[in-house]
């Protein structure tokens, strides 16, 4: 008799097939964890048993040959044990200590760093870029590239006050989330409409809901359906552009790059932030992003050497205050930035409601 079948739409798989033996063994009763070494995670279970955690960086966007390297490694040294963290880092897990030393041989010799534990700048978030994404202004792991570079001795120590993590974000819109020190592209000027595609292209309706500030609005433009944009009101976020190409908004020269500060996800010693936009207009200058690189570091050496233990940036702005935060990382202050204006929340688009 035939069988019914099942819904697969029944969320994300069970993650417990996929774990360490030792880990699902002791699932849910762990004694302690410390951290040996930068890079490396300790963990004991009240069974008594033990697991050693070994961290390595990647460039997240991997080829088939980097992903079977780092598979054969897994086979090699771990029993075939890997997961990946949410910053792109490979974590492999071993029960016997004496496998760590030549598991981190394997890793560094092939060109992984081992590190991204404690107090370091672990690899750097970025959202997809060029090569998945349709409406990226910039390569957001090209700007991340570029800036690990730099940063790789951070990636390797646990020298920071307290955790830092970054991300890069290649539209303002969408992915992204929230960090320590995020670049996040930053378009200056409205979309330019190509009036000959919109009516083949655009559900207008789709593209005049989307817009936060209402600006968009259904034109006749030579005899054809298109949309006009009030330019007055536009803010310039992009998000018109996605469900609508042919209002182009990426621009060579006006799409710029800005750096937020003082986000983070967790609530440990205190509740989450949101980032806040303390430079802007930054060239989107590839392959390397110097002016970038430059104020990251700027940023984030003067939180390393001005923050005190256990600080997160947003702790340790907190505690100095923006007005000195921005006279110790030598950034000019305008209007524009840190937009702690809470009667947007009336004004700006935050429901399915359309307002005009
Ligand atoms: S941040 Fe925007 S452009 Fe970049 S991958 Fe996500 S949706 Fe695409
Ligand atoms: S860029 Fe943003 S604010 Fe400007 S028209 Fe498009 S959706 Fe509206």
């Amino acid at each position: 008799m035939a069988t019914m079948r099942t819904p697969i739409e029944s969320g994300v798989p069970d993650n417990k097939q996929f774990l360490h033996p030792l880990m699902k063994k002791n699932y849910g009763n762990w004694k302690y964890h410390d951290r040996p070494r930068p890079g490396v995670l300790h963990h004991v279970a009240h069974s008594g048993d033990e697991i050693w955690t070994v961290r390595a960086g990647t460039q997240r966007q991997m080829d088939l040959f980097t992903i079977r390297k780092l598979c054969d490694i897994a086979d090699q040294h771990a029993d075939g044990h890997v997961r990946f963290t949410i910053r792109s880092n490979i974590e492999y897990m071993v029960s016997d200590e004496s496998r760590v030393a030549p598991l981190i041989e394997a890793l560094t010799s092939n060109g992984f760093p081992v590190g991204g534990t404690g107090n370091s700048v672990s690899a750097i978030a970025h959202t997809q870029g060029w090569l998945h994404c349709d409406i990226p202004g910039t390569d957001a792991s090209g700007a991340v590239k570029a800036l690990m570079d730099d940063l790789h001795a951070e990636f390797i120590k646990e020298e920071m006050p307290n955790r830092v993590h970054l991300s890069t974000s290649c539209c303002e819109i969408n992915c992204g989330g929230q960090a320590d020190i995020a670049i996040i592209i930053q378009h200056t000027k409205p979309p330019k409409i190509n009036h000959d595609l919109v009516a083949n292209m655009c559900e207008r309706p789709t593209v005049v809901a989307r817009c936060p500030v209402a600006a968009i609005r259904p034109a006749m433009v030579n005899g054809k359906p298109s949309l006009e944009i009030d330019e007055s009101k536009c803010m310039c976020c992009g998000a018109c552009y996605p469900p609508c190409p042919p209002m182009q908004i990426n621009d060579p020269e006006h799409s710029k790059l800005a750096i937020w500060v003082g986000g983070k996800n967790s609530n440990a010693r205190g509740k989450p932030t949101f980032m806040k936009m303390v430079a802007s207009g930054l060239p989107n200058n590839p392959p390397r992003w110097p002016e970038v690189s430059a104020m990251v570091k700027k940023i984030l050496y003067t939180y390393k050497e001005d923050a005190r233990s256990w600080e997160r940036v947003s702790d340790w702005i907190e505690r100095i205050g923006w007005p000195a935060f921005f006279e110790k990382c030598d950034l000019p202050f305008t209007k524009y930035l840190i937009d702690d204006w809470r009667g947007s929340r009336s004004s700006l688009n935050a429901s399915t409601h359309i307002r005009f």
